[in-house]
């Protein structure tokens, strides 16, 4: 059995008391220890030397181990259940930061009964015991490891129920559905039954078109959780670190004039709304016999095969030309061809070279998706560089709405995609193969399931684990 498995068997209902470090353990002013279960108060005061006397009262306390030895001055805030996160009886003790301080008061605790909690325990619990379901648990994960403010605002949302609220309502639409159906098993005598098939197929396609909405999403919540990759390609020395740095905002990349220093790849998260931009600068896409070079440009190829757009950087036509020729040949040798969005960068603008006509005529020869001047010296053009990259993206993905119901995970596309394909063999079943509507709706129930398994069937544990793989221990 896993620990997981084991928590999970434990509950409804848990019998022992949980305990870890809720905040990283470092150096810090303070650091938060958490205790949940039955006996999470019984263990508390043995180790506390005050107690607040009524639920989500703090008083501030010695903390103290078996041998009397002070630990800490802390402060220590008690919930009773089922009105705590968990929805058991918690603690929460505030004490200093540090490592020592925290982790003798957790051995103390320990020593008193407690056992350390697996990762994410914390939120499993709080999810048997109905205080959230699963999407709001993944929700929790998210809001945690959000790189961008626009993940940070999915996230929010879907913690606040808006995701789970839309999936449920979809739910119950494809319940409507089955209770039309079953409303004709009630009424069997009755020529075509009290509903007529069409009220039943109208119901079905608005219905598929408001899954169909939901499962588009599923691009845009990607690219919101992930960033959306955008990849820096050209000869070396034509700017493009330059450009990373001017475009990121602060000096990352090391820039100096000699050909082929970038020689791995460097990321960073650009912080823009609604499209977080995950920009990587790579080596020069040319071909080398520095062993070392060479790896880096192997890294840079694998970006470019994965990337939304990737700006093809030159100084002039030749080094334009060039970096989209390199580019196409990176994206067509894989089986099959990648496809990925290009924007034309001429870049160190403010340097004669190509006049703004001809940039755009070539642009239009090489089919690049926009086509840019721009300065990393004086900025020109770097705002311009941002709007044509968001423009791109929501050409993509479509235009996101950040406070509505995206879908974030694989797991939440595979859930909607399966409801749906189940509402189109239902139809078929039904329609074209001419089954009785009562027989088809087999499928009906399945795509009611596929929605429920989103939200929390809590029974199934391999959701669960799923979920819970990604959490640290304390959350
Ligand atoms: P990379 O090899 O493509 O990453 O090129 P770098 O960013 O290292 O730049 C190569 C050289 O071009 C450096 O000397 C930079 O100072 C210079 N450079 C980069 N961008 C600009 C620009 O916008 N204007 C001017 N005048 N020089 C630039």
């Amino acid at each position: 059995m896993t620990g997981l498995d084991a928590s999970a068997a434990a509950l409804p209902g848990a019998t022992d008391t949980i305990v870890a470090a809720a905040t990283p353990l470092g150096r810090g002013a303070l650091s938060i220890v958490r205790l949940s279960g039955p006996c999470a108060h019984q263990i508390a005061r043995k180790v506390c030397r005050r107690w607040p006397s009524a639920p989500r009262q703090a008083v501030v306390t010695e903390l103290h181990d078996a041998s009397g030895a002070t630990l800490d001055q802390a402060v220590v805030l008690r919930y009773d259940a089922p009105a705590s996160f968990t929805g058991e009886d918690c603690v929460e003790l505030s004490t200093h930061g540090g490592v020592l301080v925290p982790t003798t008061v957790i051995a103390a605790l320990i020593a008193a009964g407690a056992r350390v909690a697996e990762p994410g325990e914390f939120t499993r619990r709080a999810l048997l015991n109905g205080k959230l379901d699963i999407l709001q648990a993944e929700a929790t994960a998210d809001l945690i490891t959000a790189g961008s403010r626009a993940a940070q605002r999915v996230a929010l949302h879907q913690l606040d129920g808006g995701l789970s609220r839309r999936i449920a309502a979809l739910r119950d639409r494809v319940i409507e559905i089955e209770a039309l159906i079953a409303y004709d098993i009630d009424f069997p005598e009755e020529d075509d039954g009290p509903i007529s098939p069409e009220r039943t197929l109208t119901a079905l396609d608005s219905l598929e078109r408001a899954i169909g909405e939901l499962l588009a999403t599923a691009r845009s919540g990607e690219l919101i959780r992930e960033g959306a990759l955008v990849v820096l390609a050209g000869k070396p020395n034509v700017g493009k670190s330059s450009l990373f740095n001017a475009l990121v905002g602060r000096s990352r990349a090391i820039v100096t004039p000699v050909p082929g220093t970038t020689r791995d790849a460097l990321e960073a998260v650009v912080d823009t709304e609604p499209w977080p931009i995950r920009l990587v600068d790579t080596a020069g896409l040319r071909p080398t016999t520095d062993l070392i070079e060479q790896l880096g440009i192997e890294v840079s190829e694998s970006y470019v095969r994965r990337a939304a757009i990737v700006l093809c950087c030159g100084e002039d036509a030749d080094s334009l030309r060039e970096a989209v020729a390199t580019v196409r040949h990176v994206l067509d040798s894989a089986e099959p061809p990648d496809a990925c969005r290009m924007i034309l960068v001429r870049t160190k603008s403010d340097l004669d070279g190509l006049p703004p006509g001809e940039l755009a005529a070539l642009g239009k020869v090489l089919e690049a998706t926009a086509t840019l001047a721009v300065s990393a010296e004086t900025g020109v053009g770097i705002q311009d560089l941002l709007k044509s990259i968001g423009d791109t993206l929501d050409q993509d993905a479509g235009a996101p709405e950040l406070d509505a119901p995206v879908l974030t995970q694989a797991r939440h596309q595979r859930g909607v995609a399966h409801a749906l394909a189940e509402l189109g063999d239902f139809r078929r079943a039904w329609r074209e193969l001419g089954l009785p509507a009562t027989v088809a709706a087999v499928h009906l129930h399945a795509a009611a399931e596929a929605l429920r398994d989103l939200i929390g069937g809590i029974d199934t544990e391999q959701i669960l684990d799923e979920v819970f793989r990604r959490f640290c221990v304390g959350k």
